[in-house]
């Protein structure tokens, strides 16, 4: 499948419609879009910026994460189970980056063993870290892809579901990759709601599968 004209949708749409966050402004070292994205699948738009601002005073590059006490690295995380499991696998990361040890680019399989890490973060540091070009697919951007698409699924699968994972791919598979995949977040978040989406001011609308049902 060939996604260049939903690519192309996306991508002007997000240039006037996606959301400003600190980690996004300009050229940012790949920690700071890694953590910022990481922590926007789990925080609220105002929530985010607190706990990303007091990692990003504190870590700016790898080397800073990967001579960091854990302690040190997790207090500077959001306060949960998950993150502290996560400031393990960055410390881990961050030595192997910096100490050169990173020899082959590591698969999804691999790094979803490490701990805190799912499926959508093990595509994420992919993107980010070794630019492949892997979907984040997180509940949210399924949930557009899956209207899209027509594509149903259980919702605790959509990291998995073939057909969900196939289409993701397509997507994304362009140089501009992190600005599309940042674009479906923030459309999963303005316009395509979990409840009611926003058809109407969607850019997909004219070959979003759902619209054309509820609308012939
Ligand atoms: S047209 Fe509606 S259902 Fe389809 S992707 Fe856009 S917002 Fe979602």
């Amino acid at each position: 499948m060939t996604c260049h004209w939903e690519q192309g949708q996306l991508l002007e749409w997000s240039r006037e419609h996606s959301r400003n966050f600190p980690w996004r402004a300009g050229w940012q070292p790949t920690i700071r879009l890694l953590i910022g994205e990481m922590m926007l699948q789990r925080l609220r738009d105002d929530k985010v910026g607190m706990h990303y601002t007091r990692f990003a005073t504190q870590f700016y590059e790898w080397a800073a994460i990967a001579s960091a006490e854990l302690t040190t690295l997790q207090w500077a995380l959001p306060n949960s189970g998950i993150w502290r499991k996560r400031a393990i696998s960055l410390n881990y990361l961050a030595q192997q980056i910096v100490n050169g040890l990173v020899v082959d680019i590591p698969t999804v399989e691999s790094l979803k063993e490490l701990p805190g890490f799912s499926l959508s973060v093990a595509r994420w540091v992919r993107v980010v870290i070794f630019g492949e070009r892997e979907p984040f697919l997180d509940g949210e951007t399924a949930r557009v892809i899956g209207r899209f698409y027509n594509i149903n699924y259980p919702h605790w699968q959509f990291e998995q579901h073939p057909a969900l994972v196939a289409a993701a791919y397509d997507i994304v598979d362009n140089r501009a990759c992190i600005e599309l995949n940042c674009a479906l977040r923030d459309l999963a978040d303005a316009v395509c709601l979990a409840a009611q989406p926003d058809c109407a001011a969607c850019p997909l609308r004219s070959r979003c599968a759902l619209w054309r049902d509820e609308h012939t």
